[in-house]
């Protein structure tokens, strides 16, 4: 794949017209064009706001308001830059006329490292799997796995390995919503029997009984708990720096995390594998059953893997859906974006902005410009 055809490719303005009449959203930034046709429905200000800009000249947008698009947003439009709209750039494409104040604007597209996204002169060979080759990368990995790309990732050579190493969105509910329905009812069961006392290991006297109708607040204590594992792994597990001079921990950062921060939209590698998944959350149920009974832990556990599927599942949909402007995941997905593409190191919560509160990592509000 080669996302960036030779500069030389130039496209008249009824060219232009033609490919936006059949469908296509190209938009410009000074005589700069750029196929966003497959990236609408991804774009983080909503599918709308990117489709009513078809034929015009972006570069004023991309400074906002409503939105100060990142140095990684600019560099991401470059992979689609599709070559030069020919004679004078100031007219506009479509009816509508173009201000002399957007020459301006286009400065920052004119430096050299901005224009062009040249696969050749990657920090990695991309045609060979990367694992292998980012443990190598030191001090400038860090940088480099901070600048997303479009491209999907290979990872290891056997064919087998890299197999195993990916899956599908919806192996998660399939996998993991039976055992979730089995664990709850079995649970359920068990609390209906009236037996089952909390703090009973600590002293008779005051230990709680736990009937069923303790079922639907344990479940959804379980869910919450989950959220604040999402909160937890996401941020001190996923978002651990590895240090430059060890190999092995850059490519451990690269397997867990750091391959969604450089390509976000390889759905291959978006959910957990089975296997990894397995191992987390055993560790959970273990840990609930050390502290709990059985039937309380079971229960909370059974919440927690539904927590874990909307997570998996709303993650999904932040990178790859469209939701509508206004809505929660519309919400969710900008936030979420800014967490790729501009502010690693905040906004962690996927499924609930809840934790960024409570433990102040809320990615800053941007100061809204007025409109003219
Ligand atoms: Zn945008
Ligand atoms: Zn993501
Ligand atoms: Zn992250």
């Amino acid at each position: 794949m080669a996302p960036a055809p030779p500069p030389a490719v130039s496209f008249s303005p009824a060219e232009v017209q033609r490919r936006l009449a059949a469908g296509a959203c190209w938009v410009r930034c000074g005589a700069r064009l750029y196929d966003l046709t497959g990236f609408v429905r991804h774009h983080p200000g909503g599918e709308q706001l990117l489709r009513a800009r078809a034929g015009e000249d972006v570069s004023a947008d991309l400074d906002g308001p409503p939105h100060r698009h990142s140095a990684n947003a600019r560099r991401w439009l470059e992979q689609y830059y599709v070559g030069e709209l020919q004679g004078d750039p100031q007219g506009s494409v479509e009816n509508g006329t173009v201000t002399s104040a957007n020459t301006q604007k286009t400065d920052p597209w004119m430096e050299p490292k901005l224009k062009m996204v040249d696969w050749d002169k990657d920090l990695v060979d991309w045609q060979k799997p990367l694992l292998w080759q980012v443990g190598h990368l030191g001090e400038k990995y860090d940088e480099w796995v901070h600048q997303p790309v479009i491209r999907p990732i290979r990872l290891f050579h056997s064919d087998l390995i890299e197999a195993l190493s990916k899956s599908v969105w919806y192996s998660v509910p399939i996998i993991w919503m039976p055992l979730m329905l089995y664990v709850s009812w079995s649970h359920y069961r068990t609390l209906a029997q009236g037996n089952v006392r909390l703090f009973e290991s600590f002293s008779t006297e005051y230990s709680v009984a736990m009937p069923e109708s303790a079922f639907p607040g344990l479940f959804v204590l379980g869910m919450l708990l989950w959220s604040l594992m999402e909160y937890l792994i996401h941020r001190f597990l996923f978002h651990m720096k590895p240090p430059s001079d060890s190999h092995y921990l850059i490519m451990l950062h690269f397997v867990l995390h750091g391959q969604h921060h450089k390509a976000p939209f390889d759905e291959s590698r978006l959910v957990f594998p089975p296997v990894p998944a397995s191992l987390g959350i055993a560790f959970f149920y273990i840990i609930l059953r050390l502290l709990l009974p059985e039937a309380v832990a079971g229960t909370m556990f059974a919440g927690g893997l539904l927590g874990y599927v909307i997570y998996d599942m709303i993650h999904y949909y932040l990178h790859f859906g469209s939701p509508h402007k206004g809505s929660y995941l519309y919400n969710m997905k900008a936030h979420h974006a800014k967490h790729h593409f501009a502010h690693q190191q905040s906004g962690y919560g996927i499924s609930t902005k809840l934790w960024d509160h409570f433990f102040h990592t809320l990615i800053p509000e941007e100061p809204h410009l007025k409109m003219q």
